[in-house]
């Protein structure tokens, strides 16, 4: 659902800003079209929230969701995983590499935590919460809990998979959840925006710009 009105961030509200690194950034190796134009909303966006977090994506080389791994298959095609369905992507955020680097143009010194996820070598995470499994934990929704966060907001690369993936899990896990379209860019490959926002409308999160956030 599309939410109107302002929204000046508290103590509670936390932003989690979503794979901004150089490989889904342009030039990178799974470049999200127009992926830089997040860069200044997030800055902007971050100064007005106190807590923010970071997430990675973090994989070892020859990870089950790089095409390179399968025989016969190339990137952007579709196999089955012992999870279920996985989406096969270029080689991309390989462990140590500079295209898992973070993007330096981000300017959120404050950020408290950066969870690094999609390290298990059999599974993908596109959500910062909950690998592509749905069941191994990346310890994020604890640690947001034990600090006592009601409200999450998320930003970041690419709307239809890991920052639509991390705010359907923050919802699941009972934030009130909260998506900043113009801060997030997708992917869109076979239908995967039109199916994000109908699982994102499904779950109640909200989706909003970032002029609806007042800096503080
Ligand atoms: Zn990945």
């Amino acid at each position: 659902m599309s939410v109107q009105g302002k929204i000046a961030p508290s103590d509670t509200d936390v932003l989690i800003v979503v794979d901004v690194q150089h490989d889904f950034l342009p030039g990178g190796a799974l470049a999200v079209p127009d992926g830089d134009a997040v860069i200044a909303p997030i800055n902007r966006l971050a100064k007005a929230f106190q807590h923010v977090v970071l997430t990675q994506d973090w994989h070892p080389q020859g990870h089950a969701s790089f095409a390179s791994a399968h025989v016969d298959k190339q990137p952007f095609d579709t196999t089955e995983l012992h999870y279920g369905s996985q989406v096969l992507w270029p080689d991309h955020c390989v462990q140590g590499t500079k295209g898992a680097e973070i993007s330096r143009d981000l300017n959120i010194p404050h950020a408290q935590l950066v969870i690094r996820k999609g390290y298990n070598s059999g599974i993908d995470s596109y959500s910062g919460f909950k690998e592509a499994d749905r069941k191994t934990s990346t310890g994020l929704e604890g640690y947001l809990k034990e600090r006592g966060f009601r409200r999450v907001f998320c930003a970041g690369l690419a709307t239809d998979f890991c920052v639509a993936w991390t705010a359907l899990d923050a919802a699941a896990a009972g934030f009130e959840t909260y998506l900043i379209e113009d801060a997030s860019r997708a992917i869109d490959t076979n239908g995967s925006l039109a199916k994000a926002k109908n699982d994102l409308s499904a779950a109640g999160v909200r989706m909003i710009g970032s002029a609806q956030i007042l800096e503080g």
